[in-house]
């Protein structure tokens, strides 16, 4: 199978207008990436920050490329159903709460990952995390590492989609490894109620042995 190529993350200079918003369509939560550098400016006042989002956003989206699901002649995917977009809303809206965390304050954001929680709930029953690449989501549910809420949000309170975030709609990235690549992309951002969540933080060693062998 020939694999499409992925253009790289774009450079922008302090004197580069903010990217414009690409469209998100239903059959794409994947683009919530995309569609967010052009909203990073909302909450945030300098270029570097869109730059990191970007360079965040290269690696799931050569992933789905990868997989052709950002071929926009592509088929689009079924739409979920509302006993599913109801479910994963309830996830959502009740994690952020048990997690001392909030959800993203652009709904754009939100329902993008909300829709993909759905697809994926309507087709394996369970809420597989809709920002990443499976070779084989059935495989994928066994593991149990990407069902929402991840382990990521569930050891580090860190959420890759940015469906959970602090209140101005920034990745809280305080628990991560140094080596983490949410570290490294957005610095450390502090968690708004560490009281709160974090419920198998004793497992870090675990994941991050996980981390190792699966790539995952
Ligand atoms: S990164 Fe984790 S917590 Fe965030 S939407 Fe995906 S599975 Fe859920």
């Amino acid at each position: 199978m020939s694999m499409k190529k992925t253009p790289a993350a774009p450079t922008l200079r302090p004197s580069d207008p903010a990217p414009p918003a690409p469209k998100l369509t239903l059959g794409q939560p994947l683009k919530v990436a995309a569609l967010t550098v052009g909203k990073l400016a909302d909450f945030d006042p300098g270029v570097q920050q869109r730059q990191k989002w970007a360079e965040h956003a290269a690696p799931d989206s050569a992933s789905v490329a990868a997989a052709g699901a950002l071929n926009d002649d592509a088929a689009p995917p079924p739409e979920p159903s509302e006993g599913a977009m109801a479910r994963a809303r309830r996830i959502a809206e009740s994690y952020s709460k048990k997690s001392g965390s909030f959800l993203h304050p652009d709904p754009t954001v939100t329902e993008g990952v909300l829709l993909g929680l759905g697809r994926h709930i309507d087709e394996l029953k369970r809420p597989l995390c809709p920002c990443r690449f499976y070779p084989d989501k059935q495989a994928e549910i066994e593991h149990r590492t990407w069902v929402c809420p991840c382990d990521d949000m569930q050891i580090y309170k860190y959420c890759h989609c940015l469906l959970f975030t602090n209140e101005q709609g920034l990745p809280i990235t305080e628990h991560l490894p140094e080596d983490h690549e949410g570290r490294r992309i957005w610095g450390h951002v502090p968690d708004p109620d560490p009281s709160k969540g974090r419920a198998l933080k004793d497992r870090a060693a675990e994941r991050e042995e996980e981390r190792r062998r699966r790539k995952s």
